[in-house]
């Protein structure tokens, strides 16, 4: 951890292993900041009781956290470098949380599309006050470190807008304590799962990093194709088959187009192709399901890393809490 180098704030729900669509569209990347940043990574873990309404208990959240955070050691994050903690041991989340839920109005919470989204999608009657703070809480998290930069992908760009919309709201009404954060675009690849629709751990479609090679294999082989190449000899069109997205995420040129040619000119079967895509992945998922493995053996070793990143991010917090209580005075 470099004092100097510039801020990075993000955090995930704890919803236990990770697949390939996490770490593609947002783990790998993690990593791979660490190199440049002071990077502040949390287990979102009161952000992961918003949806839940009654069936709260049917969610093991420690267990959750400790299977997460071995896929975050095991694909590379060093807590050494990066600070890694768990929100609800930072209690001061909670305090900045209220403070800034003064100055938001709750039409701008409303208007937030992923609200709606999840509304919807979830059959929710009565959302939970929760659910409908659940930027406010995010707005928290992110000033809380002055954070410079909040990695993210497109569609949560309105959730940095509103971060940096609360700032000023807050600075305007007690005084300038944040500066507004930016939002880093990550650009995330179109990761399908196993039947051809977006891998989500919902759709029981995902590849996870913690899978043995033996199991990734029994996965990518019944793999959805292009669903117009029924027969070996019929021709097939890989910009249309999500074992192809699989190759351009895994697969060197020179292999990825003899995939490509050897499908439309049906010199090549489907499992031929998803061999060659197995070539690939195995040597790039092999290195970090080990040390995921590694990891996960020693759960007490994950807690204490955790526990250990809290302290540390505690101290910021607490220091963020000094400046944020000296302009809002509520005590004599
Ligand atoms: S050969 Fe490969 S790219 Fe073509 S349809 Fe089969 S699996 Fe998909």
């Amino acid at each position: 951890m470099t004092a100097s180098r510039e801020r990075v704030l993000s955090g995930m729900r704890p919803t236990g292993k990770l697949h390939l669509g996490n770490y593609l569209g947002a783990l790998d990347n993690w990593v791979r900041m660490q190199d440049r940043f002071d990077c502040f990574y949390f287990v979102a873990n009161w952000h992961a009781l918003t949806t839940l309404e009654d069936n709260v208990r049917e969610v093991d959240v420690p267990v959750n956290t400790v299977e997460m955070v071995a896929d975050w050691l095991g694909a590379g994050l060093d807590p050494e470098r990066s600070t890694l903690f768990i929100q609800s041991l930072v209690p001061e989340h909670a305090e900045l949380y209220t403070l800034l839920s003064m100055v938001t109005p709750v039409s701008w919470l409303e208007r937030v599309p992923t609200y709606k989204e999840m509304v919807e999608q979830l059959g929710l009657e009565s959302p939970s006050l929760g659910l409908l703070g659940y930027p406010v809480l995010q707005s928290a998290d992110i000033l809380m470190y002055q954070a410079r930069w909040v990695p993210v992908g497109i569609d949560q760009v309105p959730h940095v807008e509103l971060t940096r919309e609360v700032a000023r709201r807050f600075n305007h009404a007690f005084g300038e304590v944040f500066p507004e954060p930016q939002a880093k675009l990550t650009e995330i690849p179109k990761v399908p799962g196993t039947d051809g629709r977006k891998m989500s751990k919902s759709y029981g479609n995902a590849i996870y990093l913690s899978d043995s090679a033996e199991t990734v294999r029994e996965k990518v082989r019944p793999m959805t194709t292009d669903p117009a190449r029924k027969r070996r000899a019929d021709p097939g069109n890989p910009d249309v088959c999500p074992v192809f997205d699989l190759h351009r995420i895994f697969t060197p040129s020179g292999d990825r187009e003899w995939a490509a040619t050897g499908c439309r000119t049906a010199g090549i079967g489907c499992l031929d192709c998803k061999g060659k895509l197995l070539e690939h992945m195995e040597p790039a998922l092999a290195p970090i399901r080990e040390r995921r493995r590694q990891f996960a053996e020693k759960p007490d070793l994950i807690v204490d890393v955790l526990h250990e990143g809290s302290r540390r991010a505690r101290r910021v917090a607490q220091t963020t809490m000094e400046a944020v209580r000296r302009v809002a005075p509520l005590t004599p």
